[in-house]
């Protein structure tokens, strides 16, 4: 059988990287296209074996990596940086062969962020924190230190991306790593691979394992040689992910789902307000950060409505690599399902859909049109559940205090968008949104000095910056006398 799968004109090992070598497994599973369904490669399917494999080169290559000098370790990272800008093309089509978002927003957006992943936290490395200071005559220096193999395990909704965020800090910290990518998006994982060893990083400090959650990843992130994880998914999966690490007392960070909130006051700039919530069909709704939940104050209800509506009307749904397409599929017909219970349930109990409701028949099984709902009561499932599909919801609200409250009543807190001319207000109501983010009159944008992630199940801990830093390093305070050297 042939490793080697050709994916939009890219050839793609469907093998493991473990140790610097490419190793298969007994069996596979099927990856298919969202775009069509069609199968795009049978992938090495790890289990038990290949998890202890790919730990076992993490240790065996963790005393070098650790001891590489900072600088060395921040070239091979802008060399890395440097193959996915050299390949940013093959990047983007596999991507968007593999995931069915954009093909125009991975060329454009998504890859370049992979490569700055890579140099911000190369740039971060050089200058990371050193504290000194003195106690009674004695110095204090604080160093941080690597802590050891980190698992990685990411989604399917951004994989490269968001696997360079977890990867770049880890390795910068001069930590060995093992990524699993989503069973459902594991080709760029792979590429990645091959780009790193171009760039000549030594073998086994990055890992790619593939294979199911409940069988590799399982695996992963209950092995005692692990010292961090990290993990990007959702709030079960991230339950289980904790037991395990709670097993081995190691520390875990979470970025997890959400349903945040995009609050409309009648002094915003109602163009911008809709702008805003068009934006969030982006990825087909597939973007954890995603505003879903419109809150709108009620003079201005039906205006917003009726624009927003307009709107969405425009939007072209189709295949993700023309460049006219504003909306692809998504990403797997178990997805489809899943948003289009959503919407049934949510229509029984008396929602209405004012745009969109269903599938996208058209087009095939595996585009959901996008959706708006009206008529949702605050505590239904359509409010309180994340969706991960085109779908909105429009409620009305008449005070500030009662926008906050609709906003912040939720389990999740991972982001919120305001719509505002009063800037008194905007400063009110955010410092009382719980949220890991809020834009003020914007939305998306992310500065990777800035602390990322969520509040209540939206997450634990904050990657990003020297936070990305302080999770992937043991912390260390060394404390000197100020005398007795040579006594004696
Ligand atoms: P998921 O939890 O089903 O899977 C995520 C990853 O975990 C996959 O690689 C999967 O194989 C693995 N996994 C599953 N079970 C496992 C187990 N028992 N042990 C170890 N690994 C296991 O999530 P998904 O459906 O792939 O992704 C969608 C979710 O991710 C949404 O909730 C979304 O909001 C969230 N997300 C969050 C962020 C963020 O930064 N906060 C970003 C993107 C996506």
């Amino acid at each position: 059988m042939s490793h080697v799968a050709t994916v939009a004109g890219v050839p793609v090992d469907t093998r493991h990287w473990i140790g610097g070598a490419r190793v298969a497994s007994a069996t596979t599973f099927t990856d298919e296209s969202p775009i069509d369904g069609r199968t795009l490669a049978e992938v090495a399917r790890g289990e038990r074996t290949e998890a202890e494999a790919a730990v076992a080169a993490a240790q065996a290559a963790f005393p070098g990596w650790a001891a590489t000098p900072a600088a060395e370790r921040a070239r091979l990272l802008r060399g890395i940086a440097e193959g996915v800008e050299k390949r940013l093309e093959e990047l983007a089509i596999v991507e968007t062969t593999d995931n069915g978002a954009l093909l125009r927003s991975h060329r454009r957006g998504v890859m370049p962020r992979v490569a700055h992943n890579l140099r911000f936290f190369a740039d971060r490395l050089e200058d990371i924190g050193h504290e000194d200071f003195a106690t009674r005559g004695h110095s204090n220096h604080v160093s941080w230190d690597p802590a050891g193999p980190c698992v990685l395990i990411t989604p399917w909704n951004a994989p490269l991306m968001l696997a360079t965020w977890k990867v770049a800090p880890a390795l910068a910290a001069g930590n060995t790593v093992v990524l699993k990518p989503s069973e459902w998006s594991p080709l760029t994982a792979s590429l990645l691979a091959d780009i790193a060893a171009v760039a000549g990083l030594p073998a086994g400090v990055l890992n790619v394992v593939q294979g199911y959650g409940a069988e590799v990843g399982a695996a992963l992130v209950a092995h005692p040689g692990v010292r961090r994880i990290s993990f990007t998914g959702s709030v079960p999966t991230a339950k289980n992910i904790a037991r395990s690490a709670a097993g081995n007392l190691i520390p875990a960070s979470f970025e997890l789902g959400g349903k945040s909130p995009l609050l409309v006051f009648a002094d915003a700039d109602l163009d911008l307000a809709v702008d805003l919530a068009v934006e969030q069909y982006d990825n087909a709704g597939q973007v954890c950060l995603a505003a879903t939940r419109l809150l709108v104050e009620t003079s201005i209800a039906e205006e917003f409505t009726r624009r927003l509506v307009a709107k969405a009307a425009k939007l072209r749904q189709g295949d993700p690599r023309a460049e006219v397409t504003d909306i692809g599929p998504n990403i797997h017909t178990r997805q489809i399902e899943k948003i289009d219970g959503f919407v049934r349930r949510a229509v029984a109990a008396g929602a209405r859909a004012v745009v969109g409701g269903g599938p996208n028949t058209d087009l095939g099984g595996l585009y959901y049109r996008p959706t708006l709902l009206t008529d949702v009561a605050q505590d239904s499932e359509i409010v309180q559940e994340e969706v991960f599909g085109p779908v909105l919801t429009l409620q009305t609200f008449d005070t500030e205090e009662e926008a906050v409250r609709l906003a912040n009543d939720t389990r999740f807190g991972l982001a919120a968008t305001l719509a505002t001319g009063d800037r008194d207000r905007a400063r009110r109501v955010s410092e009382r949104l719980v949220a890991g983010t809020v834009w003020i009159n914007c939305f998306f944008v992310r500065d990777l000095r800035a602390p990322f992630g969520g509040s209540r199940e939206s997450g634990v801990g904050r990657e990003g910056g020297d936070w990305s830093f302080d999770f992937y390093c043991d912390l260390k305070n060394t404390v000197t006398a100020p005398e007795g050297w040579n006594h004696g």
